[in-house]
């Protein structure tokens, strides 16, 4: 059930950065090929430490981090343990496109479910983020390995 995902070039990442009106740069084109390559959210440590032979220091990488998610490339989530994690926009201009997560409430685990559907109706009366479909979908409960 893992997403299939676009792979894009380094020219195809700097288009993509430059499209959002921020300069193409070497953090930002780091940060959006190591994010393209995981299979769930990354949180800011995880980040930092992939890409620290590229000699990205810590600061540089949250700046860079809150700014791709400023312009909607990646999104930003808390799973319930307090811990951004970022990931690419499912599309990044299509807002209402993000996936559903998953969080493990015993190892805290989380994953993407790409491919799940999940039915949320928006009478008049639900808060005007729902009607917009600026919300986060998370589910909990126990991984494979932890019901085992
Ligand atoms: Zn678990
Ligand atoms: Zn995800």
């Amino acid at each position: 059930m893992k997403k299939e995902r676009i792979v894009r070039s380094i020219a195809e990442l700097r288009a993509l950065v430059r499209s959002t009106g921020l300069r193409s740069t070497g953090p930002r084109v780091a940060v959006l090929q190591r994010l393209q390559q995981a299979i769930t959210p990354m949180s800011h440590a995880e980040i930092a430490e992939a890409l620290e032979p590229a000699g990205l220091d810590r600061a540089t990488l949250y700046r860079n981090l809150i700014d791709l998610t400023d312009v909607g490339l990646l999104s930003r989530t808390d799973h319930g343990d307090h811990v951004w994690r970022f990931e690419l926009r499912d599309n990044a201009h299509d807002q209402a496109e993000q996936h559903p997560h998953f969080t493990c409430i015993d190892c805290g685990e989380v994953e993407c479910l790409p491919d799940t559907s999940i039915e949320v109706s928006a009478p008049d009366r639900t808060p005007r983020a729902i009607r917009n479909h600026h919300f986060e979908v998370q589910i909990t409960g126990l991984c494979d390995r932890c019901a085992a």
